[in-house]
């Protein structure tokens, strides 16, 4: 497909210098992506290192009860500890009194291992976002970050330690990849929010999000603001209420995105574990809806193949950030591998076999990609495969403190949503939360490893 700019496209930002992708080091100097032998520094598996001992949420309910037999105990206290973990969201053996008393320390020995410690909590002035920074086993740190909006809560969940795809934007990306994250310890960050909204510690705001636009805000992983807002929770209860067995509302986790560190499908088989998990019903899993747990790529193209050949109707977004392969190189160096064009095919076959309609991510970076001509290209390369196949959502960068880079002018996204709006194609301009809370991905966990390296010394 040509990558020329389309002549009905209007020009009005060209004049605008093009900022090209620069790595910054700490000594002060900068050079471009890093290359071995020019090739991109990518880096799908990590080193070999340990896993996480196995939790309960690393197991089918078939599994935990052959490891409650192993135990010499009866099949059903399997479904009495998924209750108390997927139901609860207790993992605490002492609260745990339907389980024998003897037997309940060697219960959580081997059901409910340390997986998460929390080292920061950062909450918005406003209190309805809050970033958590935990420890792991091995002492790799993690991000997620819990967000209200009006009608829904939303958790951006870690899949790895670092990550090995070394976009030069990304914060997370210059910690290169230490490990894959188990499906347990994806898990356990749902489960602790939900302990922490049941706290009531994310703060209940009434008033209705704008994004930069002047427009009601969605957040991050929605298809669009106005359609995931109609599913929602039921009539007569707040964001994310669920019955509870007295009857009462409870709150929790109603929308799950993977976007917090590292690449998903480069974990794929622990990724679709917690997936089930997050699905099935309680006390197997946690019960929530497939559609509202967005699973979001740079574009490991054999990735989403399979993943739209499993029998989970995820929410799939790319991350596609530019649609030219000259800048797109620079920016997501996967592009090397698997280029926008064949990134866009597979996320429209994803729509073609799922029927689910796909989201289209676009950080915007203030003279890098946001000129209206990518705009516009953006548009005729997703109108060349169909229509009401995807939606596209702008973020404005959420920048990493020194870095050159930083995010778009209103006025400039502004005139971006408009060109893809004009021609056609469903654009949401998102809000970007946490902003004062190290919101940008890896942010926080980079700041804790200097300050930990800095201890250290
Ligand atoms: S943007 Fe995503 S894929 Fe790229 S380095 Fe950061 S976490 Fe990894």
């Amino acid at each position: 497909m040509s990558e020329t700019t389309p002549s009905s496209v209007p020009r009005r930002t060209s004049s605008r210098k093009q900022v090209r992708p620069i790595v910054e080091h700490e000594d002060g100097t900068t050079s471009s992506t890093p290359t071995r032998s020019g090739r991109p520094l990518l880096d799908f598996r990590g080193p070999r290192v340990s896993q996480p001992p196995q939790h309960l949420a690393d197991m089918s309910m078939d599994e935990r009860i052959a490891a409650v037999k192993e135990m010499g105990l009866p099949a059903f206290r399997a479904k009495q500890l998924s209750t108390h973990y997927f139901v609860h969201h207790s993992s605490d053996v002492d609260q745990m009194t339907d389980l024998p008393k003897d037997s309940r320390a060697e219960l959580g020995e081997r059901f409910f291992p340390t997986l998460l410690t929390e080292v920061h909590r950062l909450k918005t002035g406003n209190g309805d976002t809050i970033k958590f920074l935990w420890r792991l086993f091995d002492g790799s740190l993690v991000e997620s970050v819990l967000m209200r909006y009006r009608n829904r809560i939303t958790l951006c969940v870690s899949s790895q330690c670092g990550c090995g795809m070394n976009c030069p934007f990304c914060a997370t990306g210059q910690q290169g990849l230490t490990r894959n994250m188990s499906a347990a310890e994806i898990v356990d960050q749902v489960v602790r929010a939900n302990q922490v909204i049941a706290a009531g510690e994310l703060a209940d705001t009434s008033d209705e999000d704008r994004n930069l636009l002047g427009e009601a805000a969605a957040g991050v992983g929605d298809e669009s603001g106005g359609e995931a807002v109609s599913e929602t929770a039921p009539t007569g209860t707040s964001a994310g209420a669920h019955a509870t067995a007295s009857g009462g509302a409870a709150e929790r986790v109603t929308n799950i995105v993977f976007m917090g560190m590292g690449e998903p499908l480069a974990n794929y088989k622990r990724v679709m574990n917690a997936v089930r998990r997050f699905v099935e019903p309680g006390p197997s899993g946690l019960g929530m809806s497939a559609r509202r747990i967005t699973i979001s790529t740079v574009g490991l193209v054999p990735g989403i193949n399979k993943l739209a050949m499993e029998e989970i109707p995820v929410t799939f977004a790319l991350s596609l950030h530019a649609p030219d392969d000259g800048l797109r190189n620079e920016m997501i160096p996967v592009n090397t591998r698997w280029n926008a064009d064949e990134a866009i095919d597979a996320a429209y076959a994803y729509y073609k076999t799922s029927g689910r309609r796909v989201s289209i991510e676009y950080a915007l970076i203030k003279d890098m990609n946001d000129h209206a001509w990518r705009a516009g290209l953006l548009a005729k390369k997703l109108n060349a495969r169909g229509r009401g196949w995807v939606h596209v959502n702008p973020i404005p960068l959420n920048p990493t403190p020194g870095s050159v880079w930083t995010a778009s002018e209103p006025d400039v996204a502004a005139e971006f949503v408009r060109v893809l709006r004009d021609a056609g194609v469903p654009t949401t301009i998102r809000d970007t939360r946490g902003k004062d809370i190290d919101g940008a991905c890896g942010q926080l966990a980079t700041s804790q490893q200097n300050d930990d390296a800095v201890t250290a010394d």
